[in-house]
């Protein structure tokens, strides 16, 4: 994975440093979770509320050396329990979630916002349509700090085939003034440090394959 890595930035002439490596621990449990922060990861993803309250509670030791990022589908129902426990949320995919998350903190949070670039009909996220004026609606809203987009690619035999989908999403980030670019996950990260990729979602390839 390192070494993978390392390669894609070598390619790029981007520096390791300049990209935060979150490593996605979805239905992994929190042993799995430990041994990596002894290896040395210090970000972690999940993608449901609720395995992550669990697994976040057992490792409540580390919770101050840890960042914990949600990057999956969030329910608006969940959203004050999602603030509570997270640091970072990439799947920011309505201004409706957006105002619920800004009146249930009291404290600033920094946030991401899921673009559906490819324009699937089974994904969540922005259209490119919608992007610009929810940028504008969630940038005013109290609480919110809006860092940057995310997008999940869509599934495809080869990973050059999602190259378009990132530098759309790169091109967006440019357009609106913004930080990071989440996006990149096991298949397809290569792709996504060469096109300008902050924040790496990584599972499979940091803790091997999900038992379903
Ligand atoms: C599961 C998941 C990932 C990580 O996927 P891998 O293919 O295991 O690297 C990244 N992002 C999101 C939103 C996910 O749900």
């Amino acid at each position: 994975m390192k070494r993978r890595m390392a390669r894609a930035c070598e390619r790029s002439r981007r520096s390791p440093d300049e990209i935060t490596l979150v490593a996605v621990t979805k239905a992994f449990e929190s042993q799995a979770i430990r041994a990596a922060f002894d290896s040395g990861i210090r970000d972690f993803g999940e993608n449901r509320v609720q395995e992550a309250e669990g697994k976040i509670a057992q490792l409540s030791d580390l919770r101050s050396s840890v960042t914990w990022h949600m990057v999956g589908h969030l329910q608006s129902n969940k959203a004050k329990i999602a603030v509570e426990l997270f640091d970072i949320i990439h799947s920011v995919d309505s201004v409706n979630l957006a105002g619920i998350l800004s009146r249930r903190l009291d404290r600033p949070l920094p946030v991401l916002l899921e673009v559906n670039v490819s324009g699937e009909v089974t994904k969540v996220g922005f259209s490119l349509g919608e992007l610009v004026a929810a940028v504008k609606e969630i940038g005013q809203l109290p609480n919110l700090k809006l860092m940057g987009l995310m997008t999940v690619a869509p599934v495809a035999a080869e990973p050059e085939a999602v190259r378009p989908v990132f530098r759309k999403l790169r091109e967006l980030r440019d357009s609106l003034g913004l930080k990071h670019l989440s996006m990149g996950m096991t298949d397809d990260f290569e792709v996504a440090v060469e096109e300008g990729a902050t924040m790496l979602r990584i599972g499979r390839a940091i803790f091997g394959e999900r038992r379903q």
